[in-house]
């Protein structure tokens, strides 16, 4: 696996108060088009969700590029070893059943969208419980 990686981009997404989004709540990056940041005022989840930005987010862990957004998780692990990304983002988020791996290989075969998907039984137990 990449030392990139990180499976947030692959199921999760952190949208602000005010409409933007951010790959995950600790990236620094907003997730923007053509140099502006993208916003559910003005875009649909998924014109976000599968935008160019998104789309080149998971293609580029994949390849073990740097992600700019990303760069605060990889400060944490030169300086520390840990970091969100080895805490949270090599596991598949609590609820579903996709692994990491799985995860990956799901997004390159579908050109890096990931469409929406039926929850699992386990994720809808658990959204149900709240
Ligand atoms: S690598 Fe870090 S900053 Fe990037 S999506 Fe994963 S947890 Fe967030």
């Amino acid at each position: 696996m990449s030392k990139t990686f990180c499976a947030l981009p692959f199921q999760h997404l952190c949208i602000g108060p005010e409409g933007t989004a951010r790959v995950c709540c600790v990236a620094h990056d907003l997730v923007s088009e053509h140099g502006a940041p993208m916003s559910l005022n003005i875009h649909t989840m998924d014109e976000i969700w599968n935008s160019a930005y998104m789309r080149n987010v998971r293609r580029g862990m994949l390849k073990g590029e740097r992600i700019s957004a990303c760069e605060v998780c990889y400060e944490s692990e030169a300086a520390s070893g840990q970091s969100y990304r080895t805490h949270t983002g090599l596991e598949p988020i609590s609820g579903r059943r996709q692994s990491a791996a799985t995860l990956a290989k799901y997004g390159a075969a579908a050109g890096f969208r990931v469409d929406q998907r039926r929850a699992s039984s386990s994720s809808r137990s658990a959204i149900s419980a709240i």
